[in-house]
Parts: C-alpha cells; sequence; structure tokens
C-alpha cells in the first residue's frame, strides 16, 4: 500500500460508516472486516474539470485552417455548452464522472461554467444546473468539489459577455446566492462539497474577484477558490496592455493566493512569476492532454518541483480520462525538453512514477481542500487497487507495477476503485 512515507506491506484499512479510514494497521485476520487488498494507492484527484466538454469527444480534430488553435476550439466548445438542458448536463457529466472512476480518480474538483441559458437572472436554472451535476458525480460514486463558476465579460477591458457566452454569465449576487442555495438548501450528500471559481483574470474584474474571496474568508473558509491562469500567450499579452502586468504577477500582487488557491494551467509564466507562485503555496493544477490537444505550450515543471512548488493534475476537457496519461505525459514532456529520462532528478529509492503520483496526490489534496490523497486515519477511504496478477512478468515489486500502469497504461491492471469505503468500479 502507498503510504505518505512509501510503501508498506501487508496493511489493513479500518473504516467507519462514513467511509472515513480510522485505522491503517498491519493486514488483520481473515475474520477481520477490515479491508485487505493487493496493490493500493490512493485514488487520484482530478483538480480540474468541464464534464460537458466530454460531449465533444472525437468532435474536434479535424482542421479547417492552418491557424486552428485554441481560440477555433473554443467556438466548437460555445456551441456544445449553449444548448445544454440540466437533463443532458447530468446524462454527459455522468459519462465523464463514470470514466473517471474507472481510470481511477476518486475526486473532482468540477469547475462547472454551463449555467444554463434563461433565467439566469433569477438563480433558478443555475441552482439546478449545479444540481444536475451533483446527481451525476452521486450516481457515478465520485466525491465532488463543485464549483460553481463566475464569468462575467468577454475579455480585459470588456463589460459584458460574447451572445455565445450568454449561458455563462451570472451577476455577483446571484452568484454568491447559488453557491449559499448550494451549501445549505441542496442536500448535499457526504461527498460532496462546494467551492469558487472565478472563472479568470480575462472573465471577473477586480472587484468580483475581492467580493468572491471575501465571501469565502467570511462563509467558508474550509473552501477552496481555483481560476484559470495564463493558459494561452495572447491572453498574456491583452492582460499586459490592460494592467501593465503578466496575469500571474498581476494575481499574485492583487490576491496574494495563499493555500486555499488552486491556479488552473500557469502555462506562461517568468522565472519570477514560477518562484512566486512556489512561495506562495498555491497549487497549480496542470492538464497536459488538453494542453497537449489544445496547443497551449509547456509548464515547467521540473523547475517548480525544485522550488517545492504544488501541483495538481485535471483531466479539464475530459479529450482524455486517465490519471497514468497525465502523469506520464508530464514526465516525457520534461524528458523530451531536457533530453534525458531523469527530468526530475529523483534519488533512486522510488520509481519516477511513485514520486509523481504522490505529488499529484498532495497536489489535489490541497487543491480540493478535502481529506484526500492518503490512506491513513482520518482521510477518505478512496483508493486504487492494482492487479499484479494481471502482470505477465512475475515478483514486481508495487513500485514497479504503479510504473507499469502509469509508463505503459495497461487498462487490465486496474482492478478496483473505491470512493468512502465502498467499490465504485471492479474489473471483471
Ligand atoms: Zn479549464
Amino acid at each position: 500500500m502507498l503510504t505518505a512515507e512509501g510503501w508498506q506491506q501487508h496493511m489493513a484499512l479500518h473504516v467507519d460508516a462514513s467511509g472515513l479510514i480510522t485505522e491503517a494497521s498491519p493486514a488483520a485476520s481473515a475474520s477481520d472486516r477490515a479491508i485487505s487488498l493487493d496493490v493500493v494507492v490512493p485514488g487520484m484527484i482530478n483538480a480540474h474539470s468541464h464534464a460537458f466538454q466530454h460531449g465533444l469527444l472525437g468532435r474536434t480534430q479535424r482542421f479547417l485552417r492552418p491557424e486552428d488553435d485554441f481560440w477555433s476550439w473554443r467556438s466548437v466548445m460555445y456551441e456544445a455548452a449553449g444548448n445544454l438542458t440540466p437533463a443532458s448536463q447530468e446524462a454527459i457529466a455522468f459519462q465523464a464522472f463514470s470514466e473517471m472512476v474507472a481510470s481511477g480518480y476518486t475526486t473532482v474538483c468540477e469547475f462547472h461554467y454551463t449555467h444554463g441559458a434563461t433565467r439566469r437572472d433569477h438563480g433558478e436554472l443555475p441552482v439546478l444546473m449545479s444540481e444536475a451535476v451533483l446527481r451525476a458525480a452521486e450516481r457515478a460514486g465520485i466525491r465532488i468539489r463543485l464549483l460553481p463558476v463566475c464569468y462575467q465579460r468577454a475579455g480585459f477591458g470588456r463589460s459584458s459577455l460574447l451572445p455565445e457566452q450568454r449561458s455563462f454569465g451570472l451577476d455577483t449576487d446571484v452568484y454568491l446566492g447559488v453557491i449559499e442555495h448550494l451549501r445549505t438548501e441542496s442536500h448535499l450528500s457526504p461527498l460532496q462539497t462546494i467551492g469558487y471559481a472565478p472563472h479568470s483574470l480575462r472573465a471577473v474584474d477586480l472587484d468580483t474577484l475581492q467580493a468572491i474571496s471575501d465571501h469565502r474568508n467570511d462563509t467558508a473558509p474550509e473552501a477552496p477558490i481555483h481560476i484559470h491562469v495564463a493558459e494561452q500567450a495572447r491572453e498574456v499579452n491583452e492582460c499586459m496592455l490592460s494592467t501593465g502586468k503578466r496575469p500571474v504577477e498581476w494575481l499574485l500582487d492583487a490576491m496574494n493566493p495563499d493555500s486555499s488557491w488552486c491556479l488552473i494551467h500557469a502555462t506562461h509564466m517568468t522565472d519570477g512569476e514560477r518562484r512566486s507562485i512556489a512561495r506562495s503555496k498555491a497549487t497549480v493544477c496542470l492538464c497536459p492532454t488538453t494542453e497537449g490537444d489544445l496547443g497551449d505550450g509547456f509548464f515547467p515543471l521540473a523547475d517548480f518541483v525544485s522550488e517545492s512548488g504544488a501541483w495538481a493534475i485535471g483531466s479539464d476537457s475530459n479529450v482524455c480520462v486517465h490519471p497514468a496519461e497525465e502523469l506520464r505525459m508530464l514526465d516525457w514532456q520534461q524528458r523530451l525538453h531536457q533530453r534525458k529520462r531523469n527530468a526530475f532528478r529523483f534519488d533512486g529509492s522510488l520509481a519516477a512514477s511513485t514520486r509523481l503520483y504522490q505529488m499529484a496526490l498532495n497536489g489535489g489534496r490541497a487543491a480540493s481542500m478535502l481529506p484526500v490523497g492518503r490512506l491513513e486515519a482520518g482521510c477518505a477511504a478512496d483508493l486504487v487497487e492494482l492487479d499484479s496478477a494481471s502482470m505477465t512478468q512475475e515478483g514486481l515489486s508495487p513500485d514497479e507495477i504503479l510504473s507499469a500502469w502509469v509508463y505503459s497504461g495497461s487498462q487490465s491492471l486496474l482492478k478496483r476503485v473505491m470512493t468512502a469505503g465502498k467499490t465504485r468500479f471492479e474489473r471483471a
């Protein structure tokens, strides 16, 4: 079993009725009701997802112009977003969340901005759209930190949304009202919590950002704030033109983010910005399969790790739903860039897969602000069991089995996924 201290052999987990681990101890006898499994790792936290974009699967890979990029992809995405109803939102989200569970994600931070096309001024439809996502998560058996999104303008210096962004828009009062309603009236299950998500610096102004941060500090200090930042070079240029500062630089100066903040992407930074984020203790969420699909750019992860920066992974557009593939791509980006294998300068005590998996767990735990990502007393019994018997090679250590899963991606290795001590996926 993978613990914060490394691999421990023959461990059993004692779990209470709410799905929390009460004790992790040496393997119990057969008569004991503790969970005793094969090679076990904590379930991964998916720190950034837009579940509805799973509905675009396979529809965005035929290019019409040589200059097709993130911004042209976004037009296709807007079309899908504009047509969503609570029913279709729930159906697509259920599909995405079920795939997440079947690939080893046990928590999702759902960055949810499809609030519905009409009556958004009353806050009624946005609540129904959010509840549809919560229901989908409940049915799929995934733990969720739902992050309703505040999205108010089309870009820096603009005062309104584009017509195709209409379904995303909520005034600040309505937005905070939706958050409060979800927290107090929506009968959240133990696997459901709410957080905050100002969409990006281009989509909200400083007053809104401040109002959201104040609301969180005053009413829900246990909830995180997530925001997209510096995903695209064009966004960096527009921010500089509008504010005189780069986005990460501006955010750090204006909001002084701490460990309760999660900065999504942070792709385009100076060395100084990168070091400042590491010092701030904010988590950066990297979504390498989506960033690769959209041609965003590389995050300097090896440098960030050497500065003890906190990072998590996310499936973002859900073009790919698999934690192992995100980790593999992150490592291989760095290896290709540096043209060497040990891009992170790890010592040889554990495989690179185990190191990266543990870092992503720690970052996901911080980004979600939930007791997840560790198999120890007081944490959720959210775990993944890998099937050593499915390997053709015999005698592999747990470290090597996790490596086979991360770097070779064999789906047959994933045997069982549990959240709150209950099996949610099991390979037949
Ligand atoms: Zn995103």
